[in-house]
């Protein structure tokens, strides 16, 4: 199949052109058709599949012969960066079309979206808190909305968005078009389905398993050894972009840190920067002047950079989706990728759960040349947070902070800790906090 059996209007099909696509994804074939007949459509999808284009390139045909200046198509999407990402794709792939669409999030100042709402835009591209501001101040006007996309439901939901999302459908008219997409089917998305898709046609590709072009494999090391395996992998292998995984926020700053110090050109994305620090670190990161990007699950959403070639699990994630997004990050499109992940003795359970997922076994390396016997030191100090000034003293010590980091450090002892579950607290010296809140 080719783009042109869609019968795309010619100044949609330059924009693909342009942007080298030249055979769609399985969620392009699937998506594109009902989605030009005017249908809903529900599409299971992960990132990496091309599903932007799904539902982009329809929306830029059913809106290019009519009225301009109204907000016309509606999409609303977890994060910051996703929507950038969204706003960026329909800018190229609009590029003939002379459609305007802008982004609308917090964190940043909010005069400047008014004023590009004043100016008249066709396509708003959202995340659901913002966007309901809007609505509340009367600064954006929904009322023309023909297609509304949700994008990556799932993550909505994981977020805590399914009530604002549902608020802002409030605003839309009843008589619409309306598009999901979603790498997971939980219950509060189907759901969501029944309300607000109407008569949908589901369309699915890849079910949750990640995309077959990513190659995995697992290294097997001690917590304490991860950061010199980090390296000397690095030194070993050929790679373009590299995206690496923690399970911190403070650990990713201090990778990036560390990868930095050893010379490599290397920022850290995780949610305590600016957003003129993450635009930074993401624009960076895109146009290879960071070859190497290090960040925590939510910082990382909606990456989309082609060029990743590996993702290094340098924390393995705590779900079985969660690899899944990570992992779709690299083998996008039609490119291969490889999946490296560092495993410790207490992460089996969530390696049986990926291993289900992909319905086979991850090879287990081990890395020519390295030497795994080294001994753990007595204290950890590469994650160690600084020492907090002294304080006055109390009558009764408080359980916070770094007092708390000692209170479940296990003593010192030798390198090879005889029950797993004692290894990770041993080497992670962060504070103990719910681990969501870290990120
Ligand atoms: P998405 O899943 O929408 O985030 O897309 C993943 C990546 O695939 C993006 O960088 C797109 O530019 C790229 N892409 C989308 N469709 C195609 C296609 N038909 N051929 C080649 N690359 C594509």
């Amino acid at each position: 199949m080719s783009f042109s059996s869609f019968k795309l209007h010619p100044q949609i099909a330059a924009g693909v052109k342009a942007l080298g696509f030249e055979t769609p994804t399985p969620i392009q074939t699937q998506a594109i058709p009902p989605v030009l007949a005017g249908k809903d459509v529900m599409g299971l999808a992960q990132t990496g599949t091309g599903k932007t284009a799904a539902f982009v390139l329809p929306i830029l045909e059913r809106l290019l012969p009519g009225p301009r200046g109204r907000v016309r198509s509606l999409i609303v999407a977890p994060t910051r960066e996703l929507a950038e990402q969204i706003h960026v794709s329909i800018g190229e792939l609009g590029r003939n079309t002379h459609l305007k669409s802008c982004t609308i999030y917090g964190g940043v100042g909010v005069n400047p979206q008014i004023q590009k709402l004043r100016a008249g835009v066709d396509i708003v591209v959202a995340c659901p808190g913002r966007l309901l501001d809007h609505l509340n101040q009367s600064t954006i006007n929904l009322e023309s909305v023909e297609v509304l996309v949700l994008d990556e439901a799932d993550r909505m939901f994981d977020m805590g968005f399914l009530p604002d999302v549902r608020r802002i459908i409030k605003h839309l008219p009843q008589k619409r078009q309306t598009l999901m997409f979603s790498a997971t089917m939980p219950d509060d998305i189907r759901k969501l389905t029944n309300e607000v898709l109407h008569d949908p046609i589901t369309v699915k590709v890849g079910h949750t398993a990640p995309a077959n072009t990513v190659s995995h494999a697992l290294y097997p090391v001690e917590q304490h050894l991860k950061t010199a395996l980090l390296m000397e992998l690095l030194k070993q292998t050929d790679t373009e972009s590299i995206l690496i995984f923690t399970r911190t926020k403070h650990r990713a700053k201090r990778i990036g840190q560390q990868l930095g110090n050893a010379g490599y050109k290397a920022a850290s994305l995780q949610g305590n920067l600016s957003q003129n620090k993450r635009q930074d670190a993401l624009d960076g990161f895109r146009d290879g002047s960071y070859q190497i990007l290090v960040a925590t699950d939510i910082a990382a959403r909606g990456i989309d950079v082609l060029s990743i070639s590996h993702v290094i699990n340098y924390d393995i994630p705590d779900t079985t989706d969660a690899y899944t997004h990570r992992i779709g990050r690299t083998g996008r499109a039609a490119k291969t990728g490889d999946a490296f992940t560092f495993v410790c003795r207490e992460d089996e359970p969530v390696i049986k759960g990926i291993e289900r997922v992909l319905g086979e076994r991850i090879e287990r390396r081990i890395l020519k040349g390295f030497d795994y016997t080294k001994s753990a030191p007595a204290r950890d100090a590469e994650f160690a947070r600084p020492p907090r000034p002294p304080q006055r003293p109390r009558s009764k010590p408080a359980q916070t902070g770094a007092s708390m980091d000692a209170a479940v450090r296990p003593p010192a002892r030798p390198a090879r800790p005889s029950r797993g579950t004692a290894h990770r607290g041993a080497a992670t010296a962060a504070p103990v906090q719910g681990r969501r809140g870290q990120r």
